[in-house]
């Protein structure tokens, strides 16, 4: 067994839901007040993948910034080490889903083997989503991603999300 520890960023516009994603994948809890990140919050979290003959312990260290701190110099500091990042939009929210190609650029110039996932989150709120998933789909494709239909409120997709970017880390992901 082999194990590794790797920091990945939580990476979206406000409210979207990335503080939610790693509450419920890390507690398994959801919580629908705003819950309002303070600076910096990492959790950590230990999923075991297979890697041909072997077994990856890798350790996430899980990342999530206050949007308040997304204009200062904490967000260098944020993104430097980060070996990938779940970009995350809200459905409900088509202009969530055009900021993430920029934030995918931008932690690539720190780290060009930063490695991502599409969380397009709040599935749940089916009757006011403004996106398809073709639309998701598309976009994702356009950045060369996979992508995840994911609900922090019912936790659909969230487990599927995080181990497929801890795959994509390990370097597992390729069919
Ligand atoms: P952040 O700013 O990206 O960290 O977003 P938060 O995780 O704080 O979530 C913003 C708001 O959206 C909160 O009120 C959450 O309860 C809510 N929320 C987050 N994910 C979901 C989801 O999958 N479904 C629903 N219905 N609400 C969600
Ligand atoms: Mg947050």
């Amino acid at each position: 067994m082999i194990s590794l520890s790797k920091k990945v960023c939580l990476l979206g516009d406000f409210a979207v839901g990335k503080t939610s994603l790693v509450r419920r994948f890390v507690y398994d809890l959801f919580d629908d007040k705003y819950l309002s990140t303070i600076g910096v919050k990492v959790s950590r979290k230990v999923i075991v993948l297979p890697r041909k003959d072997d077994i990856v312990e890798l350790t996430l260290m899980l990342w999530d910034l206050t949007s308040t701190a997304e204009f200062d110099s904490v967000r260098i500091s944020y993104l430097r080490g980060a070996s990938g990042a779940i970009l995350v939009c809200d459905l409900t929210r088509p202009a969530t889903l055009d900021v993430l190609p920029g934030h995918l650029a931008e932690l690539r110039q720190l780290n060009p083997a930063a490695t991502f996932v599409l969380a397009a989150n709040k599935a749940d709120l089916i009757e006011r989503h403004e996106l398809t998933e073709a639309q998701v789909a598309q976009r994702a494709a356009d950045l060369g991603i996979p992508y995840f239909i994911t609900s922090a409120k019912t936790g659909a997709n969230v487990e599927a999300a995080f181990r497929r970017l801890g795959k994509s880390i390990i370097g597992e992901d390729r069919e």
